[in-house]
């Protein structure tokens, strides 16, 4: 039997971008503002795809808390202090992904 939702779901992981694409723009949107059909493609993606869903999510993660680590180092005059174990942690976990995929 034939699934009538097979051609239209190829169609659109044709035109959907890799993990590899998404997880690109992703760390760009932390730098830039998205064009729309970029946020488009990467909401869709990440609908569909846990993984990058998690990555994102993490990148999202580590940005903010770089973000505050500055702030509160700027705060408190102090920009030599080591990051916070969380976010070492993390670091290290995204490094440990990178390295196995
Ligand atoms: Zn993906």
């Amino acid at each position: 039997m034939v699934n009538p939702l097979k051609a239209p779901m190829m169609l659109m992981a044709r035109m959907l971008p890799s993990c590899e694409e998404v997880g690109q723009m992703v760390s760009e949107s932390l730098d830039r503002r998205l064009s729309l059909p970029e946020r488009i493609q990467v909401k869709l993606h990440l609908a569909m795809c846990a993984l990058c869903r998690r990555y994102a999510s993490q990148l999202v993660f580590l940005h903010k808390a770089l973000h505050r680590h500055a702030e509160d180092a700027e705060a408190r005059k102090e920009p030599d202090r080591e990051l916070p174990d969380s976010v070492r942690q993390h670091l290290q976990d995204l490094v440990n992904r990178e390295s196995q995929a």
